[in-house]
């Protein structure tokens, strides 16, 4: 049955919208009682809501299903298929195969009853976590940190907290913001595992995923792997703080911005890219900064590049003006000023001027820039990380395995991962807005 599926704004707002939405014969009905309602979950295959009710009235008529990630402005809605009458039972299998959720999505959920004389009752909202249940997890948790490994002792566990909470504390002096919300790392032992909790459609070298707007980070750490650890958890953990601080209707972060600081916070430092930085200025080859404001270029060179002189410009910025400027842009950023006017603002100058600024500390150019026309160095679809449906709830693919950074032996795979990590910030952004657009519309999922 292809449900039909609505999405509705603020799911805070819910019960008004409501209100506003279904025709004004609705009364909220004394007669009405639910006796169960529950969700199931199966990560990853998919969720089972289910529903009992009675009414001492009139006949059942009507069940809607309203459920989506709780720190989303949407819910989806379904009308499962049931036999009418003065006890129903309904249920609505999701299949989180097609319509993915990752793993430590918090869900909400409520039902929706009408009887035949027009009567209804909404239920309270209920929610859970949406874990991945077929891995032993072990849990440690601090500020609004939860760490989840279940291969390592607890030594390891601890590492991996201690490295989010040291995190934690960079960035609270940084840019003057912690964690509202909950942020729940799942540590998955192997590629392997982690990709089964991915989308089937993810790439093999994908080396971690993360979900900003859900709270959630993906990725694959074995024990003992200190320099994986100590990468991906202060540069994930950056990108989760900043949007947290910094998340509006309005505005987004330059990418260069975000970036830089997660780059700048990893407490493993990528090796080899200040020269990179200065090779490219030598030959002139430098990107200018305000390219660098919405997206990272997909050409995987041209993208490693991109994080290297993004962590060039923050620190530049920390050097020169202060790291305090760090929060003041970020303060900028919270109220939606665009980056044209939050650069002159805090730090007197133009985007343009600071590009500039920046680039006077670099070596000066000698060469003309090598001739970089002919084949792109990896097809477009490599970087074709949205899963099929699309939608709202689109997963976010997601951070790069670093490692071949420093050891070389899959340069291509990182520099394009790295293309991801920026790509995917564009695409939250625009699932947002397309959210804010379709207002009450109708889903175009099939
Ligand atoms: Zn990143």
């Amino acid at each position: 049955m292809p449900p039909r599926r609505l999405l509705w704004a603020l799911a805070a707002a819910l019960t008004p919208l409501l209100l506003l939405v279904v025709p004004a014969r609705a009364q909220e009905s004394q007669a009405l009682r639910v006796t169960v309602s529950a969700a199931e979950p199966d990560f990853p295959d998919g969720i089972t809501f289910t529903l009992e009710a009675e009414s001492a009235g009139p006949e059942i008529v009507e069940a809607q299903l309203l459920y989506g990630p709780t720190r989303d402005e949407t819910l989806t809605v379904v009308e499962p298929e049931f036999t009418p009458g003065t006890r129903v039972m309904a249920s609505h299998r999701l299949d989180t195969r097609v319509y993915y959720y990752p793993p430590g999505t918090e869900i909400s959920f409520r039902w929706v009853l009408r009887d035949a004389a027009g009567s209804e009752l909404t239920t309270e909202p209920q929610e859970f976590v949406y874990h991945d249940e077929r891995f032993p997890w072990r849990e440690l948790q601090d500020r609004n940190v939860i760490v989840y490994w279940y291969r390592g002792d607890e030594a390891f566990g601890e590492e991996l907290l201690s490295s989010a909470t040291r995190t934690l504390d960079r960035l609270q002096t940084q840019i003057g913001a912690q964690l509202t919300q909950p942020v729940r790392i799942y540590v998955y032992a192997n590629n392997a595992d982690m990709r089964s909790a991915l989308q089937s459609n993810a790439v093999e070298w994908i080396g971690g995923a993360a979900w900003p707007g859900y709270g959630v980070i993906v990725g694959p750490i074995a024990p003992g792997d200190r320099a994986e650890l100590a990468r991906l958890i202060p540069h994930e953990l950056s990108h989760q703080v900043l949007h947290q601080a910094t998340e509006n209707p309005y505005g987004g972060v330059p990418v260069w911005f975000d970036e830089g600081l997660a780059v700048h916070n990893q407490e493993q430092r990528d090796i080899g890219w200040d020269e990179m930085v200065a090779e490219a200025a030598r030959e002139g080859r430098l990107i200018p900064l305000e390219a660098l404001e919405a997206s990272f270029p997909a050409d995987p060179e041209q993208a490693l590049l991109s994080y290297a002189q993004s962590r060039d410009v923050v620190e530049h910025i920390i050097a020169v003006y202060g790291e305090a400027k760090l929060a003041e842009l970020t303060a900028a950023f919270a109220s939606a000023t665009p980056v044209a006017e939050a650069l002159p603002a805090v730090l007197g100058l133009t985007v343009d001027e600071l590009d500039a600024e920046w680039r006077a500390t670099l070596p000066p150019q000698e060469r003309q820039p090598p001739d970089l026309s002919g084949p792109p160095v990896a097809p477009p679809e490599r970087f074709e990380e949205q899963p099929a449906g699309g939608g709202p709830f689109a997963a976010r693919p997601g951070e790069p395995p670093w490692a071949g950074l420093l050891n070389g032996t899959r340069p291509l795979a990182t520099a394009t991962a790295l293309a991801l990590c920026c790509v995917v910030g564009i695409v939250v952004a625009g699932a947002a807005l397309l959210v804010g657009l379709r207002l009450a519309g109708v889903d175009k999922r099939p």
